[in-house]
C-alpha cells in the first residue's frame, strides 16, 4: 500500500504565456508554441516559445556583444555582486511564484520546491560574496626586475543547459557563477520546464542587468541547444543532464576547443554496515530513493546491504516505504510528485519488467498508481538484485531501489565501483574507520557518511567517471568561469636575450 493524495482539479487555471529573452527583447517566438502539460494533473499548463538554431544564434552574438563591448564584464566587482545580490532578494520575495511554477510544471511537491528556492537565494548570496573575491596572483619570486602577475579574466560567452528534474535550482548552480566572474551568457532551460528559468529573466532585468548580459532561449535540444554547444562564438558549455547528451556536448565543443563543465548521471550506492544506525538509515534509505520520485541525479538508488542485515532492513524499508504519501504535487502533505512524463513511467515500467525478468523480486510496490489525471508511481523496492543487472548499472530515474548484498568490506567498494557512474555515495557504520575507507575508495564526487543528500553552497559538487568533469558550488565555482593570464613584466631595459650558460644549471 502506499498512501495517496488524489490531485485536486485545477481549478480557474489558465495556461500561462511565456516569451523568451534576447538582446533585452521579450519574444514569442515563430511557429507554434511548446505546451508543457502537468505531469499530475494532464492539463496544458504552460507554453513557451519553440525557440530555433537563428534565435540561439541571435542570442549567440547577443552575448558576445555584450561580453566585448557592454557593460557587464567591465563593472567592479562590487557593482556585479551587487546586481546578484538584489537578484538573490528579488527572487526570495517571487519565491511562491517561482515554486509554483516548478511544482506544477515539474510534478515536484511544493513543500520541497519551497526549499529548493530557499537553497538557490543562498546561493545567488553566496556568488554575490565571491564576486568580491575573484583574484589571481603575483609573483616576488623571479628576480628583482621581473614581476609575473596571473590575472582571472572572464571565459567570455556561456552557454548554461538545464535538465527538468530541478528546473530553478540548476539554474542558480550555474549562472550566478558566470556573472560573478563577468561572463554573459545563453540559457536554455529543458523544454519540459522552461517557466522558472524565463521568470529569473524578469528578475535580472529588474535587478538592473545589462541587456544581452543573459539571453533565455527556450526550444528543444536539437533545435537549440545543438547550436549553443557548438558554436564558435561561445567560449564555454555548462551542462547538467544525461550522461549521453553530456557526450554530445562535449564532442560538440571539441570542434572549436570549448571548455566543457559536465553534470550528469548518478546510480548512487549506499554501503550499510551491520554496526550502523539502523533507524537513521532506513529514513534516509526511503528519503533517498523516493525523493523527487527518484528523478534525481543524487537519488541513493542503489543500497548494497551487508549480508547479516539485509531481510531485516528490506522488511523495515517496505515498511515505511508505505507510510510515504503519493500524488498531488500542490497539496502541502505530499512528499512524492508525478513522474514527468508518460513515456518516462514507461520507461520505468519496463526497467521493473527487465529486473522480474532477471530474477529480481518486488519486496515493495512495482505499480504506477492511477489518479485518473496525471502519472504517478508507487515507491518500488527491487530485492535479489545481482551486479549485472540493468537495474543495478543504469540510471531508472524513477522511485526505484534496487538492493544489492556483500559479505567483506572489499566485495562492497567492488561492487560499488563497478558500473560506470560516479556521481555519490554514502556509508553508514558506527566504526569511523570502516567510514574512512569506503570514503577513500569509493569513487564517488561526494561520499556521505552517516547522512544522505546534505549539501551546502561552500561545498563543491559534481560527478568522477561519466557523471561528469569539473564542479559546482564551493569557493571556486566563480574561477570555473574564468581563463588565467599572465602578465609577465620588466622593469627597465632587458640586456641579455639567450639562455643561461649550461655551467651556470
Ligand atoms: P537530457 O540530457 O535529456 O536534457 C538536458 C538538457 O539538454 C535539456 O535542456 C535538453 O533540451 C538538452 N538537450 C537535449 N539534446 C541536446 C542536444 N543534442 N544538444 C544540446 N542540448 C540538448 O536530461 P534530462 O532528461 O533533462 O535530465 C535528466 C538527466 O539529468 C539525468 O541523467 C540526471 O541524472 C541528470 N542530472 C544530473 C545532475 C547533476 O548535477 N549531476 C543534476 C540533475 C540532473
Amino acid at each position: 500500500m502506499t498512501v495517496l493524495v488524489a490531485p485536486k482539479a485545477l481549478a480557474n487555471h489558465t495556461a500561462r504565456d511565456f516569451k523568451m529573452l534576447i538582446d533585452g527583447r521579450w519574444e514569442a517566438g515563430e511557429g507554434q508554441p511548446i505546451e508543457r502539460v502537468a505531469p499530475s494533473h494532464g492539463v496544458v499548463v504552460s507554453r513557451y516559445p519553440a525557440g530555433t538554431s537563428a534565435d540561439a544564434e541571435r542570442a549567440i552574438a547577443a552575448a558576445r556583444r555584450a561580453f566585448d563591448h557592454g557593460p557587464w564584464p567591465r563593472m567592479t566587482a562590487s557593482e556585479r555582486s551587487g546586481v546578484i545580490l538584489k537578484a538573490a532578494q528579488l527572487i526570495s520575495a517571487r519565491a511562491e511564484e517561482l515554486a509554483y511554477l516548478d511544482a506544477i510544471e515539474a510534478g515536484k511537491p511544493i513543500t520541497q520546491v519551497r526549499g529548493e528556492i530557499a537553497g538557490a537565494v543562498d546561493i545567488w548570496r553566496y556568488a554575490a560574496a565571491l564576486a568580491r573575491d575573484l583574484h589571481g596572483e603575483s609573483y616576488n619570486t623571479l628576480g628583482d626586475s621581473t614581476l609575473g602577475v596571473v590575472l582571472r579574466e572572464a571565459i567570455g560567452v556561456v552557454s548554461i543547459i538545464t535538465p527538468w528534474n530541478f528546473p530553478f535550482l540548476i539554474v542558480s548552480q550555474k549562472l550566478p557563477f558566470a556573472l560573478a566572474a563577468g561572463c554573459t551568457t545563453v540559457v536554455k532551460p529543458s523544454e519540459l520546464t522552461s517557466g522558472s528559468t524565463l521568470l529569473l529573466g524578469e528578475i535580472l532585468e529588474e535587478a538592473g542587468l545589462p541587456k544581452g548580459a543573459v539571453n533565455i532561449v527556450t526550444g528543444t535540444g536539437p533545435a537549440v541547444g545543438a547550436v549553443m554547444t557548438a558554436h564558435p562564438e561561445v567560449d564555454m558549455v555548462s551542462f547538467t543532464g544525461s550522461t549521453g547528451v553530456g557526450k554530445l556536448t562535449m564532442t560538440n565543443a571539441a570542434q572549436t576547443l570549448k571548455k566543457v563543465s559536465l553534470e550528469l548521471g548518478g546510480k548512487n550506492p549506499q554501503i550499510v554496515f551491520p554496526d550502523a544506525d539502523l533507524d537513521a538509515f532506513i529514513d534516509a534509505a526511503v528519503f533517498g530513493a523516493y525523493f523527487n520520485a527518484g528523478e534525481c541525479c543524487n537519488a541513493g538508488s542503489r543500497l548494497i546491504l551487508h549480508k547479516s542485515i539485509a531481510e531485516d532492513v528490506v522488511r523495515r524499508v517496505a515498511a515505511l516505504a508505505r507510510d510515504v504519501k503519493v500524488g498531488d504535487p500542490l497539496d502541502p502533505s505530499t512528499q512524492v510528485g508525478a513522474i514527468i512524463t508518460p513515456q518516462h513511467l514507461d520507461k520505468i515500467t519496463a526497467y521493473l519488467d527487465g529486473a522480474a525478468g532477471a530474477g529480481a523480486r518486488i519486496a515493495h510496490g512495482g505499480e504506477p498508481l492511477d489518479f485518473g489525471m496525471g502519472q504517478f508511481m508507487a515507491p518500488t523496492i527491487l530485492d535479489g538484485v545481482t551486479p549485472g543487472m540493468a537495474v543495478a548499472r543504469e540510471e531508472v530515474f524513477g522511485p526505484v531501489l534496487s538492493v544489492l548484498t556483500f559479505e567483506t568490506t572489499a566485495e562492497a567498494i567492488e561492487i560499488a565501483n563497478s558500473i560506470d557512474y560516479g556521481l555519490s555515495a554514502g556509508v553508514w557504520s558506527r566504526d569511523f574507520d570502516t567510514c574512512l575507507t569506503i570514503g577513500r575508495r569509493v569513487r564517488a564526487g561526494t561520499v556521505w557518511m552517516n547522512t544522505f543528500m546534505d549539501g551546502a553552497s561552500e561545498l563543491p559538487f559534481g560527478g568522477t567517471k561519466q557523471s561528469g568533469l569539473g564542479r559546482e558550488l564551493g569557493r571556486h565555482a566563480v574561477e570555473d568561469y574564468t581563463e588565467t593570464k599572465t602578465l609577465n613584466m620588466h622593469i627597465g631595459a632587458r640586456t641579455s636575450w639567450w639562455m643561461p650558460k649550461a655551467d651556470k644549471l
